[in-house]
């Protein structure tokens, strides 16, 4: 009964998207395993799955679809769980003293969902004021690809792009807000197709001080979108 109890409280919490805490669970013994291995093992527990839904694994349409998710677990949307396919983060000086803040918006978000397998889709939006090191503006893109590569919780996916963010750059100067949509919520149990989750972590003198905020959450207002 305490068992089930327990089961219970652990359902609702992933179901209320609660975060435990904000590095990304992993055991010790995460990469003992090989991409390929990995690959192998979980094309067999995913046959697995789809076997104990019923379903004919002897058909043509079926039949490769758990190498297909094994692989795609693996080396793409699970990718950046791998610390080896971290972006390098190289800093540049910053020649022209440009010392104001640089904001990168709109980066496209495609991430997973850990309390259900199901995708979030949305925008992250990074600002940053240079100390004397720059950073290259698709870097900011990767690291937001890569950190979303995991099974996320959307907090701890904004805490971790501005945690790498302040380490590459030596600053705390540095802001993330992510808008997404979960599929979770948006295409079963509530189903509430119009709802999106706005995360925000703002360090240094994005959280300090309120004209630098301001600034920063202006410009992310700002329709700059290319109508082409
Ligand atoms: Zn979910």
């Amino acid at each position: 009964m305490k068992d089930l109890k327990e089961e219970e409280f652990f359902e609702d919490m992933g179901d209320g998207h609660i975060p435990s805490h904000f590095d990304t669970p992993l055991r010790a013994d995460a990469f003992d395993m090989s991409e390929d291995e990995k690959i192998e093992k979980i094309k067999g527990d995913f046959y697995n799955i789809m076997h104990t839904l019923g379903l004919d694994m002897d058909d043509d349409s079926l039949k490769g679809t758990p190498s297909r998710v094994a692989k795609m677990f693996v080396k793409e949307i699970f990718g950046g769980l791998n610390p080896g396919r971290k972006p390098r983060m190289s800093t540049f000086d910053n020649k022209y003293k440009y010392n104001q803040m640089l904001v990168e918006k709109d980066i496209i978000v495609y991430s997973t969902c850990e309390h259900h397998f199901l995708p979030i889709v949305g925008r992250a939006h990074i600002g940053y004021i240079s100390n004397g090191r720059v950073i290259g503006l698709s870097k900011m893109n990767r690291i937001v690809e890569y950190y979303a590569k995991r099974p996320q919780v959307q907090e701890r996916l904004t805490m971790q792009i501005v945690k790498s963010m302040q380490e590459a750059l030596g600053t705390e100067d540095v802001a993330c807000v992510i808008d997404a949509k979960h599929l979770c919520v948006n295409s079963r149990g509530i189903k509430d197709i119009e709802s999106s989750t706005v995360t925000a972590e703002l360090g240094g003198h994005f959280k300090t001080d309120p004209t630098t905020r301001a600034e920063f959450l202006k410009y992310i207002d700002m329709n700059t979108r290319f109508n082409v």
